[in-house]
């Protein structure tokens, strides 16, 4: 959007269908009722504008929303935070507001290194400071950004850096140098493919060959300007203007008015103050010269009120020398006077040499009808110096009339008549370039009633790209807002994406933790379960031969047997003595005792079931018990024991077979009475063993009651 944009950024303006309503409402409120210059609806309306600048202002550029947006997006956010807020200033006609944030983002451009911003912020920069009349600082970064733009080829950005030069160099008064850099703007243009650019360039040159008083040249320029202006829309308002001012210095006021006029209109339609009170502060000047005071100082009262809200220093000379000319003109010589003092003031300040002259001419004017010719001397000297370094022709004829005048009124004769020479040959060259005009403007109307035919036939193809440019300004407009909304959502997106990946990042490390303690407590689990195992084991196990110990089989055995009880099941317990034990441990010693003891242990959990039960009763007393069994099983159980022990006993002892045998006594719950406590059973499980041993040992015996 901005490279090729060759305008001073305050009338960088689309076109504003609100704004322009507005313009007209403030406008009908001026002709209803004329407010005091400082109260004007214009200003007021600039003063709003200034209002949401510092608004944007103080929002985009506040440090906290900058470093946010550093934050977030770096050195290139923070650039683009400060440009965008620049824009705005711009959009809004506020050059000062503009100027700050630009020149900030291209400090930040430059740190960066980006060129091709540098490049685009340079121009604009350079152009903003251009319409606030710095024109040093406008010259260092024009001539910087010719440099720049031409090493790196961006013939777009030479040309406009050219045609910043150019304005500045008329400003001074330098019109040749300001010519030959048009010239190169508008070449450079061209070569770009920029239309736009190269009629701005020539509506410059056409301003520039005015003040030379090629007039001829001039309106040339001006009517190729208006005709690409007409055809896009762009800046129409001041290349009527020109137009206008062009007519004016040929003297064609009807001319010069009717272009005053469609200026004044393209202005409000563009609904720019700054455009109204360029065009109104001009149309001042040709009011003027007709002598209707009265509209001159209204017109340049409204523009110096506009300027003054606006900041625009260079315009509001041109306003004070206007409504000087129009107070002298209404014999108010003293409020006259002061306005001369400020125009003369203004152009000091910004070194604009035609003001400066022009200020110094009315002046002497005034010293000389006031015969202070002191004064008048002094001023009409410099104001000669100024415009003779200046060329500005028309000036210079009338300053040495006025030197004449002066030379005249002191009774120097010799001065006046060399004046009267110089003011005389001044006059002849004005004479013939009056004719040149003249002549020029014959031709300028051949040419324009040519023009009007070619604009008439335009007429359709502008108010569609009037219709386009308003469309594009709307949608630019809600563009740039939803597109700020959108930048405001994502950053609130980031900033919740961020802190959820803060989050998530914490989560995962605390899982992580977690997920350690549950395996270090996993296996400390494990480990407790093994021990409680483990002990559960001692507790219940016999440690030498694997079997239960004794307080875990009785438990067990009651258990069973009280629910043999309760379904009215069998139940039998069997005690299971090693024969000669004592002497086995003293023929072969207590370790293999000890070994005879496991092995036979083993042999009896050989014989029985899964469901039936074994334990160490203590010393060399083993017991079983069975559940729901018949006793003639039972018995065979018992009988499959005693044989399969002493067999395993004669493996482990061969000579001791024979003597290592078991004898055991079985007890049946029906034999006892059908509802008997373990301690009935074993009492008869162990009378039917003493039985046995005492039959001989090495054999079964069932209790007989
Ligand atoms: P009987 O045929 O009448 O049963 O004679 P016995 O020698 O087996 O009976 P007694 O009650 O007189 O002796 C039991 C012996 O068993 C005494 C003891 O030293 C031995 N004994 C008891 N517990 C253990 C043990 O854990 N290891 C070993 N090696 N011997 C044991
Ligand atoms: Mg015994
Ligand atoms: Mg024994």
């Amino acid at each position: 959007m901005h490279p090729g944009n060759p305008l001073p950024p305050h009338r960088r303006r689309r076109r504003a269908p609100c704004a322009s309503r507005l313009l007209l409402v403030t406008l009908s409120a001026i002709t209803a009722t004329r407010a005091g210059a400082e109260d004007h609806p214009l200003a007021r309306l600039v003063t709003g504008s200034r209002q949401i600048a510092a608004a944007v202002d103080a929002t985009l550029a506040d440090p906290v929303t900058v470093q946010v947006a550093g934050a977030i997006g770096g050195a290139w956010a923070r650039q683009q935070l400060l440009m965008c807020a620049g824009d705005i200033g711009s959009a809004l006609d506020l050059p000062d507001v503009a100027d700050r944030l630009w020149t900030r983002a291209l400090a930040a451009a430059q740190q960066r290194g980006d060129t091709p911003a540098t490049i685009l912020l340079t121009t604009l920069v350079a152009q903003s400071s251009l319409a606030l009349g710095d024109y040093a600082r406008s010259r260092e970064l024009a001539e910087r950004l010719r440099v720049l733009a031409h090493r790196h080829g961006d013939a777009n950005a030479e040309a406009q850096a050219e045609n910043a030069l150019g304005v500045l160099e008329r400003r001074r008064g330098r019109l040749d140098d300001a010519v030959a850099h048009q010239q190169r703007a508008l070449d450079l243009f061209k070569s770009a493919g920029n239309g736009i650019g190269a009629m701005r360039a020539l509506s410059d040159l056409g301003t520039i060959l005015r003040d030379r008083g090629d007039f001829a040249q001039a309106l040339d320029a001006q009517l190729r300007a208006v005709a690409e202006r007409e055809r896009t829309g762009d800046r129409l308002s001041n290349v009527y203007r020109n137009l206008a001012l062009l007519y004016r210095e040929i003297e064609d006021t009807a001319a010069s008015r009717a272009y005053f006029e469609r200026a004044t209109e393209a202005a409000i339609h563009s609904g720019i103050p700054s455009m109204y009170s360029s065009a109104t502060g001009a149309y001042a000047s040709l009011l003027n010269d007709i002598e209707d005071y009265a509209g001159a100082r209204r017109a340049a009262e409204d523009a110096l009120a506009i300027d003054a809200a606006l900041g625009d220093r260079p315009h509001q000379g041109f306003e004070h020398l206007e409504l000087g000319r129009a107070l002298l003109g209404e014999k108010q010589t003293a409020a006259a006077t002061a306005h001369f003092d400020r125009a003369l003031e203004i152009g000091r300040e910004l070194g604009q040499r035609e003001l400066v002259a022009r200020s110094l001419l009315h002046q002497t004017e005034i010293a000389l009808a006031q015969r202070d010719y002191l004064r008048a001397r002094g001023l009409i000297d410099e104001a000669i110096a100024g415009l003779e370094a200046t060329r500005l022709r028309p000036q210079l004829a009338q300053a040495y009339a006025l030197r004449e005048q002066l030379a005249r009124a002191e009774h120097d004769d010799a001065e006046a008549l060399r004046y009267a020479h110089k003011s005389a040959a001044a006059r002849e060259e004005l004479i013939g370039i009056r004719a040149s005009r003249q002549l020029s403007a014959l031709e300028v109307r051949h040419a324009r009633s040519d023009a009007d035919q070619r604009l008439a036939m335009l007429a359709k193809d502008n108010e569609l790209q009037a219709a386009r440019l308003q469309a594009q300004a709307v949608q630019r407009r809600f563009g740039a807002i939803a597109l700020g909304g959108l930048a405001l959502a994502l950053v609130a997106l980031i900033w919740r994406h961020r802190g959820v990946r803060r989050l998530n990042r914490a989560l995962a490390q605390r899982n992580v933790e977690i997920e350690r303690q549950r395996a270090a407590l996993g296996e400390a689990n494990a480990r407790l379960e093994q021990q409680a195992a483990e002990l559960y084991h001692a507790a219940t196990t016999d440690w030498l031969t694997g079997v239960s110990n004794r307080r875990d089989v009785l438990e067990r055995i009651e258990r069973a047997l009280r629910e043999s009880r309760a379904s009215g099941d069998e139940f039998a317990v069997l005690l299971v003595d090693f024969d000669h034990f004592k002497q086995i441990n003293d023929l072969r010693g207590h370790l293999l005792g000890d070994r005879a003891l496991t092995v036979g242990a083993h042999a009896m959990r050989d014989c029985l079931g899964g469901d039936d039960l074994l334990g160490r009763f203590g010393g060399e007393e083993f017991i079983a018990a069975m559940r729901a069994r018949k006793p003639a099983d039972v018995m065979a159980v018992a009988e499959r024991m005693r044989t399969h022990v002493a067999a395993q006993l004669a493996w482990l002892m061969p000579e001791l077979r024979g003597i290592a045998t078991v004898s055991i006594g079985i007890a049946f719950l029906s034999d006892t009475g059908g509802d008997s406590e373990v301690a009935a059973l074993l009492e008869a499980a162990d009378r039917a063993l003493y039985a046995a041993k005492h039959d001989g040992r090495n054999r079964v015996h069932r209790y007989a009651a």
